[in-house]
């Protein structure tokens, strides 16, 4: 057995000061002050906040392909240490995943390591090259139920007609688009506006992210039935009112936000550093406080970090020709706690069930209450802390945050039970 002792539990049903007693992988009792058997290891939750543990609905795990930036080992351990139970990881590998064969691999890889339940979203379209589907529904029959192709948009609207018409047809599954009209933004490598122009770049439009949430919501009006359609990182105003308006409609839409569209914009490219290169860019001031105000008001579902590691060679190339992406699974929670402001049930809630309901995770972002899987995060709300890029459990070190006061650190996690991370540290 093992009793977390002396936290306070916060989960959908609210907050209280609870000890929590697991066995069995599961939760036994919750209550102050509760007695231990003989021979219960006990872990400190005391000035802590106990909840269902975190799950991620968008990690590049860079496996298979791209070993030398993260594996799914290292991936999971970084997840772990960030308080998530569970990973949703994106297909865009080398093979991509788009057959059940990579899907199998890569489960069997999180299997191996052990540390959070890496659940593989499968490409909308073969390759991920945009013009044939994927075989959607054996897919469907071995698990997945996020499909997406992010990196890429779906540019062929017929085509993300067809993708919207067949996961319609799959219940549980969602259809998450990377919404950035591929047009628009070929030759673009940040936000359209000043700071591209200053430094000479090809921008890419907050019109190309509003572009294609607009014709995808007409489309899933047109496919109807219920089709479920959510919005991979959402970064400009204009996404939060169609999707406000989509749900105030009826429609079964969602919608998630990194930690770093909440805290960073394009003045941070105006040096030029790679770092801060990603896609959907970095946008305006005006951007960030519409997306902060939508989380904060319950507008927006979930928080999705996109960690997207690059190995140190490749990301310190000019920004034009570096890749874009930023780690993030080590920071989400104290991002959002320190520098984005959010407050503690609105970031617990947007980290753990929210995104668990879209990706259908039935065992994780659970209450804390008898007979649930024992899949928990225990945190320190308080802890002041800076990361430091060479301590990170990332294969990679393309954090952009090292400038940032964080604020809330992960002390235990725990899987079914078992602990992942104890006192701030992986146990594997
Ligand atoms: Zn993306």
């Amino acid at each position: 057995m093992l009793l977390l002792r002396g936290g306070e539990v916060l989960d959908q049903t609210g907050r209280r000061a609870a000890d929590v007693l697991i066995d069995g992988g599961r939760v036994v009792a919750v209550g102050p002050a509760l007695a231990a058997p003989a021979g219960t290891s006990v872990l400190d939750a005391a000035d802590a906040i106990v909840c269902p543990a975190f799950v991620d609905l968008h990690t590049h795990l860079r496996q298979p392909g791209q070993e030398e930036a993260e594996t799914v080992e290292t991936g999971s351990r970084a997840a772990a240490l960030g308080g998530y139970s569970a990973v949703v990881a994106m297909p865009n590998t080398t093979p991509a995943t788009d057959c059940v064969e990579v899907v199998r691999q890569v489960r069997r890889w999180g299997e191996q390591a052990g540390l959070v339940d890496v659940r593989p979203a499968a490409a909308i379209t073969a390759g991920r090259a945009g013009a044939e589907l994927a075989d959607l529904a054996a897919l469907y029959a071995d698990g997945v139920r996020v499909f997406t192709d992010d990196g890429n948009e779906v540019a062929d609207a017929a085509l993300m007609r067809a993708a919207l018409e067949a996961v319609r047809e799959l219940p549980g599954a969602v259809l998450a688009q990377h919404a950035e009209c591929a047009a628009l933004v070929a030759s673009g490598h940040l936000n359209e506006g000043p700071v591209s122009r200053a430094l000479g770049l090809g921008g890419r439009p907050a019109v190309a992210e509003e572009i294609t949430v607009a014709r995808d919501l007409a489309l899933v009006r047109l496919v109807g039935g219920g089709v479920r359609y959510h919005v991979l990182h959402a970064s400009v105003s204009a996404t939060v009112e169609l999707i406000r308006r989509a749900k105030a409609d009826g429609l079964a839409v969602t919608m998630e936000v990194t930690p770093q569209h909440l805290t960073l914009t394009d003045a941070c490219c105006s040096g030029a550093d790679p770092t801060f290169k990603v896609n959907p860019p970095l946008r305006t001031d005006a951007d960030l406080a519409v997306l902060r105000h939508a989380l904060r008001a319950g507008d927006i579902d979930a928080v999705a970090t996109d960690h997207a590691p690059h190995a140190p060679d490749t990301k310190a190339r000019p920004f034009a020709a570096a890749p874009p992406g930023m780690l993030g699974l080590e920071t989400a929670l104290a991002v959002l706690l320190g520098p984005a402001e959010i407050p503690l049930e609105r970031a617990v809630a947007a980290l753990s069930w929210g995104p668990a309901a879209i990706a259908g995770l039935a065992e994780h972002g659970r209450p804390v209450a008898p007979g649930e899987p024992a899949n928990l995060c225990v945190f320190d709300p308080q802890r002041r802390w800076r990361v430091d890029p060479a301590a990170l459990a990332s294969k990679s070190r393309n954090t952009p945050f090292t400038h940032l006061d964080l604020l809330g650190r992960v002390r235990h996690t725990l899987l079914r039970g078992e602990p992942t991370v104890i006192d701030e540290v992986a146990t594997r």
